[in-house]
């Protein structure tokens, strides 16, 4: 391939699948979170993927994320985030299970439930435990057990999220969230049945907390192969691996200028590479200016100048290379949080950005 692509790389998702598996007990379910996208690689083929792994419920953040699964054939439980109220309908009609985290939503979801001529329709229950984003409060919990009486909805899960699972300094915190999951959980238990999908960790929950994985644990970011620090970040594999061709080289001297703005001033001879890939493609405007290096033939080169809708320069004074060679902007052995050299931002957001304008490869 010698034009812009991110490749899938199957292996480095088996890999950390593995990985995941290996912290959890054997009957603790993995739901594969696959929104976005799946974190900007391919949520069909990846979701195809990980059901080839065994993996047996999948998690996306819209509906519409759903129904394209669906399309696709993939037939497993799929787990909305963050279903919209007025499309109700399409989700049901897709067999999708709906996140239902509020009394405004349960009224609405009831209602399509009951004129759709269905009962007992699977829904997952989001609890608020102090992300403060999402869900019932313990405190209402009882209320909740009398509205889902009349059995229009099934209680399928159970969730909570953490806020700071990843963060060492919030440990006390990420506890009292545990605490309060399993005060849920109890609840669900006595009013419902044990028989129901209990989740709450994420993926740095599922990797620094093991006594949180309840009956089921979401994995995202882990999946894709980036953890919260770099210890974590050794033992999994970046899936997603973004190449772009040097399309032009050139030799620029002292006073001459490089790319809009006239960024970069060079103070001394250099050689500076134009790469096809540009913030239409996923590459921010943050990472301009010597705040992201890119791998050329194994060596690094941070970028040079402001970058432009298609295109972006790197400086490679030094560094053997040619027209047509493909330069790794991130991957397996180039992080997308080593080319964020200043870690102005997270792997998420960089991995996510990818556009649709960037073909996928799955190999
Ligand atoms: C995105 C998301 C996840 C996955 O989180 P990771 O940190 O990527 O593992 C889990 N739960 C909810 C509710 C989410 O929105």
């Amino acid at each position: 391939m010698n034009k812009t692509h991110l490749v899938i790389n199957k292996k480095a998702l088996r890999a950390n699948y593995e990985l995941i598996r290996s912290k959890l007990n054997d009957d603790c379910r993995v739901i594969g979170v696959v929104k976005a996208n799946a974190y900007g690689t391919d949520a069909i083929s990846v979701a195809q993927q990980l059901i080839n792994f065994g993996v047996e419920h999948l998690a996306v953040a819209y509906i519409d994320e759903g129904i394209q699964l669906r399309n696709a054939g993939i037939s497993k439980p799929i787990l909305v985030f963050y279903p919209q109220i007025d499309n109700f309908k399409a989700l049901i009609d897709h067999q999708l299970t709906p996140s239902i985290y509020s009394f405004t939503a349960l009224a609405a979801f009831k209602d399509v439930v009951t004129k759709a001529g269905r009962a007992a329709f699977p829904v997952h229950i989001k609890v608020n435990t102090g992300m403060n984003r999402l869900g019932f409060e313990i405190s209402e919990l009882k209320e909740l057990s009398k509205r889902l009486e009349d059995k229009v909805l099934n209680v399928y899960g159970v969730f909570s999220h953490f806020a700071a699972s990843g963060t060492p300094a919030h440990r006390d915190f990420t506890r009292y969230q545990i605490d309060r999951f399993q005060q849920a959980v109890n609840h669900f238990k006595q009013d419902f049945s044990s028989d129901i999908l209990f989740h709450l960790s994420n993926s740095s929950g599922i990797l620094s907390y093991p006594e949180a994985a309840f009956n089921a644990v979401r994995a995202g970011i882990a999946l894709y192969g980036y953890g919260n620090h770099p210890q974590e970040d050794r033992q999994l594999q970046p899936v997603a691996e973004l190449f772009a061709p040097i399309i032009q080289l050139r030799t620029v001297h002292a006073g001459d200028s490089v790319g809009y703005e006239r960024a970069f001033m060079a103070k001394k001879t250099c050689r500076i590479a134009t790469l096809s890939i540009g913030y239409a493609d996923g590459i921010g405007r943050i990472y301009g200016k010597g705040c992201a290096i890119v791998k050329v033939n194994g060596k690094s080169a941070p970028t040079c100048g402001n970058i432009c809708m298609d295109t972006m320069m790197v400086d490679v004074s030094g560094v053997d290379c040619e027209e047509g060679d493909m330069v790794k902007v991130f991957g397996n052995d180039h992080s997308a949080t080593s080319f964020d050299a200043y870690q102005q931002s997270i792997a998420y957001e960089l991995i996510t950005r990818i556009s649709d304008r960037v073909p996928r490869i799955l190999k």
